[in-house]
């Protein structure tokens, strides 16, 4: 076990906005922490880009929904009747605004029929606040404005903590082991010899986690800045540029320069920019982002990233060689 690799992963699976392009799939995105394996939204095509990211289906049972447009959840039905003929994946627990599981299970019916679903399928309606936690990881839920109701933001975020000091524990002669866990857990421990090892010598001051927010569509900014306060990393989308800001507030959609202008506002340290229109080259989203929040990224399919606090964002290459693509922002 390692205890000061504090951090999350993101795998976009598609970053286009309502229709395929020839590069960018409908929405979908992994957030990997621990053993834990997140599907934000699921659009048609998500399947096969599980496969060609390399993580396939394996865990893959906890899917979360920023809402229930089609775009964001027609790979549902298809990722169920996959599930139902293979045996590795007994359950499904999707989450989601009320009136987006409505639509599901409309899918489902569809998948289904009248027939009992083979797997366990679970909606769990979200309401803002915490979803789920253990003792290292939260995730929460907060509403977005987009159109119709019960649309969610995600926060996912590392529990405050202090770093264990490798050298000190060394030093005091604490072997490496379970006495190691227990020392983290805040118990002391008694050594062979007699000594005990209180959990303050050789635990660092304490460190706040990382925290990364993910937004899918959204119609406005000012009720994300809470949320996205302070943020790791800010995942968002940006449909338009300003040149269509009525069309994208027309369609309740965000232009690059409102994300950008989110992020800088709510002092987020990386911008990573998804659910691009295909109108649009991504040039021109990222020069509008980037002359409000310099170092903002644009995600392409298949695009993984290491979110770590304190750290550059820094992008994994398909040969798992890490490369550093933006510097923290100022
Ligand atoms: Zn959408
Ligand atoms: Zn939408």
């Amino acid at each position: 076990m390692c205890y000061n690799a504090p951090m999350f992963e993101v795998v976009f699976l598609g970053t286009s906005a309502s229709a395929p392009s020839i590069r960018r799939g409908l929405p979908a995105a992994i957030v990997l922490h621990r053993e834990y394996r997140f599907l934000v939204d699921c659009g048609e095509g998500t399947q096969r880009q599980l496969l060609r990211s390399g993580l396939g289906f394996r865990r893959l049972d906890k899917i979360l929904l920023t809402h229930g447009h089609l775009d964001h959840i027609l790979g549902l039905a298809g990722l169920a009747s996959t599930f139902s003929r293979w045996e590795m994946i007994d359950k499904m627990e999707i989450y989601g605004g009320k009136w987006a599981l409505d639509r599901v299970e409309d899918l489902m019916r569809v998948v289904f029929g009248r027939h009992r679903p083979p797997i366990k399928i679970s909606l769990i309606a979200l309401e803002p606040g915490v979803v789920m936690e253990d003792d290292l990881f939260q995730l929460r839920a907060f509403p977005v404005t987009h159109r119709g109701p019960g649309n969610f933001g995600f926060v996912f975020q590392e529990k405050a903590r202090s770093p264990f000091l490798a050298e000190k524990a060394e030093a005091l002669g604490v072997p490496a082991g379970p006495e190691r866990a227990q020392l983290v857990r805040g118990q002391s421990i008694v050594l062979s010899d007699g000594r005990t090892i209180r959990p303050q010598d050789v635990l660092g001051p304490e460190r706040p986690g990382t925290k990364l927010v993910f937004v899918g569509d959204a119609a406005r900014t000012d009720d994300l800045l809470e949320p996205a306060q302070g943020a790791d990393a800010l995942i968002i989308e940006s449909t338009y540029t300003s040149l269509e800001a009525d069309v994208a507030r027309e369609f309740n959609h965000l232009t690059a320069r409102q994300s950008a202008e989110l992020a800088r506002d709510a002092g987020v340290e990386h911008l990573i920019l998804h659910h691009i229109s295909r109108r649009y080259a991504e040039q021109e989203i990222l020069e509008e982002a980037a002359a409000i929040f310099p170092g903002v990224v644009v995600a392409r399919d298949l695009d993984h990233y290491e979110i770590r606090r304190g750290a550059p964002l820094t992008r994994i290459e398909r040969d798992r060689r890490p490369s550093q693509v933006s510097q923290n922002h100022e």
